[in-house]
């Protein structure tokens, strides 16, 4: 009797403070609003309209939310850092009218988007949450209603607070995750963390699921820089590797195997890397695996270039890597403090034991 007195008076605590949260929803986007045209899908959908019938329908009272639509909403395999920072400055621009937030997003990039915006908006105090679907509103057999209704429910929880993604069924750390499937609804996977939460009745929190980082102070805006991103594929030589890295980048993402290895025995392909990073560029190496834990120097084919100076992602997401590194240039850190930042944790993107 009592635990159930307990669990309706939190129950009815959290329904009212639901019934009075403002929500801010920023709309950027993505096969969600997508509309049928003679060369394929793209934006047109009354994305305004829709929310305010699902709002309506969940009995929220349309009041409490605010809606931004980005000029021009995209597909967001065309997303740059530049998409990236309108986000943000929407964001902020509506920071002190609204409790929590929802940016509808593609789901193509939406992982580099909202690992991206766990740097920027590390201190920013209230819970943004992403989504999107596999198939636009308009059709019947839809994920939107569900995962919209999802981010809607995940930001009002209470009990997350940085940038997180919902997508089928599961909340996410939003640098955590990345895309999995380009069909299933259940599109997103977070490999090395699991998720945060998953919906039923009631939801399941997974315990340990805080983000913790050092966050970042007074952040500058992202801005766009010249980073390769580069696979090893067996039999790679250090003459194409070489071409690919001319002209010098401002940093390379390598993306080797297992636990950071790349071929030793190939001549000169270690020394490529070794005279990139002697030009002052950082090379970040992550691994191909989608669960990973990057180790330089555990194997002899990864010794070369960690004694060269090579940093190895941990286990963060090639996602959440690529964001870093756009983020730190965006700071203006150079060569020599890269690598003490790439192992940091900002936003809670890296373990501590995975370095
Ligand atoms: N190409 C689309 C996008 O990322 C895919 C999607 O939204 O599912 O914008």
């Amino acid at each position: 009797m009592q635990r159930h007195a307990h669990r309706d008076t939190r129950r009815q605590i959290t329904r009212s403070r639901k019934a009075t949260m403002r929500i801010h929803i920023t709309y950027t986007g993505g096969t969600i609003g997508m509309v049928e045209s003679p060369n394929g899908l793209i934006p047109g959908a009354d994305m305004r309209g829709w929310l305010h019938r699902l709002i309506t329908d969940a009995h929220l009272d349309p009041d409490l939310f605010s809606f931004t639509e980005l000029d021009p909403l995209i597909d967001s395999s065309n997303a740059t850092p530049d998409n990236w920072q309108a986000m943000i400055d929407d964001l902020h621009s509506h920071r002190d009218e609204a409790d929590a937030f929802v940016v509808l997003h593609g789901t193509d990039t939406m992982s580099y988007s909202s690992a991206a915006l766990s740097y920027a908006l590390a201190g920013f105090g209230k819970p943004v949450i992403f989504t999107g679907s596999q198939h636009p509103l308009g059709k019947i057999e839809s994920d939107a209603t569900a995962n919209v209704t999802g981010a809607l429910n995940a930001a009002m929880s209470g009990r997350f607070h940085g940038v997180g993604l919902f997508f089928g069924h599961h909340l996410f750390a939003g640098n955590r995750v990345s895309k999995s499937s380009s069909w299933a609804f259940e599109g997103f996977s977070a490999p090395s963390t699991g998720p945060l939460a998953r919906t039923g009745t009631p939801w399941h929190w997974y315990a340990g699921s805080a983000l913790s980082g050092e966050g970042w102070k007074n952040p500058k805006p992202y801005t766009r820089h010249d980073v390769a991103v580069i696979d090893m594929a067996p039999g790679i030589s250090a003459a194409r590797l070489g071409a690919m890295l001319e002209p010098r980048p401002e940093a390379v993402l390598l993306r080797a195997y297992g636990v950071g290895n790349v071929p030793s025995d190939e001549p000169g392909l270690t020394d490529v890397i070794a005279d990139v990073l002697h030009d002052g560029v950082p090379v970040v190496i992550a691994s191909q695996c989608q669960q990973a834990e990057v180790l330089l120097g555990h194997y002899e084919t990864g010794d070369a270039i960690a004694r060269a100076g090579a940093i190895g992602s941990g286990d963060m997401t090639l996602e959440a890597t690529y964001a870093k590194i756009m983020f730190l240039l965006s700071q203006g850190v150079d060569a020599a403090d890269f690598g003490t930042w790439i192992t940091r944790s900002i936003a809670g993107e890296i373990s501590p034991s995975s370095l």
